[in-house]
């Protein structure tokens, strides 16, 4: 059913001046949206929509997606597709560090610009979802930086009543930027917690080799603290982050270029490489460390390491998107990724039925017809043209729009009637008429 047929032009009309309510704006008495994705669910139904079956829907699948298991690893990218007349919301599931920035980039494709939510949650151990951080209104991008490590969803969903292909891309890259002039993360040669002193104490940060006198870096901008000499660290500073709510440490310099209660941007020089303080019988390094205002000394590993470049798994032809396949294999396992690592959901049995609704060119990202999503590999499914079998329908049988006792009839099928049958689901068949009619059959 489209919703033209349900509500005509007034619907249309009231949606367009929804959009237009989406930006971030003064919250009104009554609520305080927090993200643009709630403020346009809150408009829904100050607008009553939430009564109508869109509505309902497109809500209910912004619920629903919270609790999607599926897991990626970044970088990752895969291409989907939503429909106007079926809302859909998607989570991906992944472990964020601190000092992870991770940059979330959803591209639509079609004639009309597509607002898309993006809404990132943490998931506490039973999997409970809070709003973290949101995609500002009319925007389709999202740069973020996680405060604890932990597992989070992201969720995207597009507004009601748009359809078309999209495509998201998940990069990572480190919070800070490297602290050493003309080195990178591959040239740290020792790291946090390694024991030191003889076990007595732990490492509390990195070193980093550099010939003496090589500029130490800014990583952040902020307020320089602390400078001055100390036993173990001999010429130290500090750069205090308040965005961050870190201090992040500089020590065994030869000298120093700052001074206390400057303010750096990012790449100024702090001073210069040395071996002052405990370093004085190793070779000139900088030892780098960041504390956090609440839990002190982390590891700075995840703030500076190189990120792992653009996503690069190949993409799956769009035109297969929302194309239904079927398993090849003797059986296949749907997993919560798109990796044979992840957890098996459910084991399908050749010949069932499965729809592509996104995914790369080696894992599709499939629904069964009773609403299970998951992963399988590409190449244990294949396409439903060439058909399993052909069939005469020993009585007469209802034909049914899904796989499942409870769905609707489209028609009545004699007993006789010749039907080409192209895969199953349970206890169903998904088979197709002469005239090309397609819709489900109880096998029994
Ligand atoms: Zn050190």
């Amino acid at each position: 059913m489209t919703l033209m047929k349900i509500a005509g032009y007034g619907f249309m009309l009231l949606l367009v001046g929804l959009a237009a309510c989406t930006g971030i704006g003064p919250a009104t008495a009554l609520f305080k949206p927090s993200s643009p994705h709630e403020q346009y669910g809150q408009s829904l139904k100050d607008a009553k929509l939430d009564q109508t079956a869109l509505g309902t829907d497109w809500l209910r699948a912004s619920e629903r997606a919270l609790g999607d298991s599926l897991t990626i690893s970044v970088p990752y990218r895969e291409s989907g597709y939503f429909s106007a007349s079926k809302p859909l919301a998607v989570g991906y599931k992944l472990k964020g560090e601190r000092g992870d920035r991770f940059l979330i980039k959803v591209e639509t494709v079609g004639a009309q610009r597509v607002q898309v939510f993006i809404d990132v949650f943490s998931l506490d151990e039973r999997g409970k979802a809070s709003l973290i951080t949101a995609s500002k209104a009319d925007t389709n991008v999202l740069d973020w930086e996680p405060r604890r490590n932990q597992n989070y969803l992201i969720r995207i969903q597009p507004e009601l009543l748009r359809s078309g292909q999209y495509t998201i891309a998940i990069t990572r890259e480190p919070a800070l930027s490297f602290p050493v002039q003309g080195k990178d993360s591959r040239q740290i040669s020792s790291y946090f917690g390694v024991p030191r002193d003889g076990g007595r104490r732990k490492h509390e940060g990195i070193d980093i080799f550099a010939p003496k006198g090589t500029p130490a870096l800014a990583s952040a901008g902020g307020i320089v603290s602390g400078v001055g000499l100390n036993r173990l660290g001999g010429n130290v500073a500090f750069i205090n982050n308040a965005e961050r709510r870190i201090r992040i440490y500089y020590a065994h310099l030869d000298s120093w270029y700052v001074k206390d209660g400057q303010r750096v941007s990012v790449g100024d020089t702090i001073g210069f490489v040395g071996n002052t303080g405990n370093a004085r019988t190793t070779g000139p390094h900088l030892h780098y460390g960041i504390y956090t205002y609440d839990e002190g000394a982390t590891n700075p590993l995840p703030f500076i390491r190189l990120g792992r470049g653009p996503a690069k798994q190949p993409m799956l032809g769009t035109s297969r998107l929302g194309d239904s396949v079927r398993v090849a294999d003797v059986r296949t396992v749907v997993r919560t990724g798109p990796s044979s690592e992840t957890r098996s959901l459910q084991t399908m049995p050749k010949g069932t039925i499965l729809t592509i609704v996104g995914g790369t060119d080696f894992w599709l990202r499939v629904t069964t017809p009773v609403g299970t999503t998951g992963y399988v590999a590409n190449k244990a499914t294949e396409s439903i043209r060439r058909p399993l079998r052909q069939v005469s329908l020993p009585t007469q049988r209802p034909l049914l729009d899904n796989a499942d006792p409870t769905a609707a009839p489209i028609k009545s099928l004699a007993a006789g009637s010749q039907l080409t049958v192209l895969g199953i689901f349970g206890a169903f068949e998904l088979v197709r008429q002469i005239d090309g009619v397609t819709g489900w059959v109880s096998a029994q």
